[in-house]
């Protein structure tokens, strides 16, 4: 039997904000072994202890490039969408946790869910776990919109037969198309399929029409009605001439992305009544195989210069390593606003097993980076070249407060040098073309460098690796205003 396709669409505007919305296509069969009767006595009986106890859910996250490095989806916005999801599960009792960092895949741009079926997750899928693929664009699609997720119920097939797509760009950190993914998963029909026949307003029949949940309200589809905002204020009425009052804010709907932040009690219900009648409950809870990378510092705040040299000590632990390993870390600086840059790399090096060690870095802080606020992140395994157990513990943040007051209008540093010599001038009233020239007592030119000036601040880095021992002088020479002023240094 072919899976059962849950196509949930969005209209993608050209910009970072997704909107869900519209139709489903759907090619739908039931589940061929329900019984309401079944259903109920859980309700009654097992259904609150089952809410109330946390089970874990692993999930394999895989995101398909079709070019090595183009994942265009970050992973810190997977681990947004997680925190999200376990935020809509929570009273359901479920907690959602990634099987390993996620994982890269070479492939297409483009796949239906068949195709991804047959080209990657019969390949690549990991046992007993919610596979869930990331894809630029769903080959499942009408009209000009895109699906923004994919699902299957759990009487398709068997566990590893069944996965998730999603389209990258239907994932903004809100975890709403994922939530209503799994919510598929988990046996959820849409609040507003009419698969079963038309629920009806007054609700009587709840129990065998809609998405066979009776505390979710009637709805008329939200996607086809539309919403003001996450409000529903049309007039329509069902065939008895009661007028809907649908939940936008429930996550089965199709009601805008934004707005999905809930289940009802009934839907939990039905999500655990599955999870314990299904293969859903040989989802495995842990995955303590993977190894584990994590960072750690005292330093979470400094006060520094430009052109500073940071000595910062870190701590690493590592749980799990089979054998000894190199593992790399980047160090990102930010700006608010600005572009991240990296500005240093380095390896460290573990010894297999399991262990905990301390290692102090020296970080020029950029000398071209002048007074303001920065944050300065140490990355672990940038490129996610290891498979572990988790990701998040793998970045430690400091917030730089860069303040050049205590300097002289011009500073030359370090005095003496030996390879590069660092210029800071800060003048308000002079500006553009400055000319750094280097010569020595008898007046021989080494260096004649054109530079621009456009702040108050002006940072320059001069090469003098090449410079036999001895003393030199720098002239700064202001090109417009016709002035220089000249510094002696002392080449080492
Ligand atoms: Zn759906």
């Amino acid at each position: 039997m072919r899976p059962i396709l849950l196509f949930l669409f969005s209209f993608l505007a050209f910009s970072s904000n997704v909107e869900l919305n519209a139709q489903c296509i759907v090619k739908q069969t039931g589940d061929p072994n329900f019984d309401m009767e079944k259903f109920r006595a859980f309700q009654q009986n097992r259904a609150t202890q089952r809410n109330n106890k946390i089970i874990n859910v692993a999930i394999t996250i895989h995101i398909v490039e079709t070019v090595v490095g183009a994942a265009n989806i970050e992973i810190p916005t997977l681990y947004n969408e997680l925190d999200a999801i376990n935020r809509f599960f929570r009273p359901a009792g479920f907690q959602f946790f990634f099987c390993g960092t996620p994982r890269f895949i070479q492939g297409k741009g483009i796949y239906t869910y068949n195709e991804a079926e047959n080209e990657i997750h019969n390949f690549e899928f990991v046992p007993n776990t919610i596979n869930i693929y990331y894809l630029d664009e769903i080959g499942d699609q009408q009209l000009s919109q895109f699906a923004g997720g994919i699902s299957t119920f759990p009487w398709d097939d068997e566990l590893n037969t069944r996965f998730i797509i999603m389209q990258k760009a239907a994932s903004n950190g809100s975890g709403g198309i994922l939530a209503h993914e799994i919510g598929h998963f988990f046996g959820l029909w849409h609040t507003h399929t009419p698969f079963n026949g038309r629920e009806f307003v007054n609700g009587t029949n709840c129990s065998t029409a809609g998405d066979l949940v009776c505390d979710t309200p009637a709805d008329p589809n939200l996607g086809a009605t539309g919403t003001n905002g996450c409000t529903y204020e049309s007039n329509f009425v069902d065939a008895n001439g009661d007028a809907y009052s649908p939940d936008p804010s429930n996550i089965m709907s199709y009601a805008p992305s934004r707005c999905l932040r809930r289940f009802s009690p009934g839907q939990n219900d039905r999500m655990n009544f599955y999870y314990e009648t299904t293969d859903l409950s040989e989802i495995i809870q842990d995955c303590d195989f993977y190894p584990d990378y994590a960072i750690t510092s005292a330093s979470n705040q400094m006060d520094i210069t430009s052109g500073q040299t940071l000595e910062l000590t870190y701590n690493f632990d590592n749980q799990g390593i089979n054998e000894d390993q190199e593992i790399e870390i980047f160090w990102k600086l930010a700006q608010e606003g600005e572009v991240e840059l990296t500005i240093q790399k380095d390896t460290l090096k573990l010894a297999a097993g399991s262990g905990n060690i301390t290692e102090t870095f020296r970080i020029e802080f950029p000398i071209s980076k002048g007074t303001g606020a920065y944050t300065l992140t140490a990355v672990l395994d940038p490129d996610s070249k290891i498979l572990e157990r988790d990701k998040r513990n793998n970045f430690h943040a400091i917030d730089l407060t860069v303040n050049n007051d205590q300097f002289e209008d011009v500073v030359l540093f370090p005095n003496p040098v030996q390879n590069r010599l660092k210029v800071f001038v800060r003048d308000r009233s002079k500006g553009g073309e400055i000319r750094l020239q280097i010569s020595d007592y008898l007046g021989r030119l080494y260096t004649n460098e054109k530079k621009f000036k456009n702040d108050d601040e002006f940072f320059a880095e001069l090469d003098v690796d090449f410079l036999p021992q001895g003393l030199y002088i720098l002239n700064v020479y202001y090109v417009r205003d016709e002035i220089s002023t000249s510094f002696l240094f002392l080449k080492e």
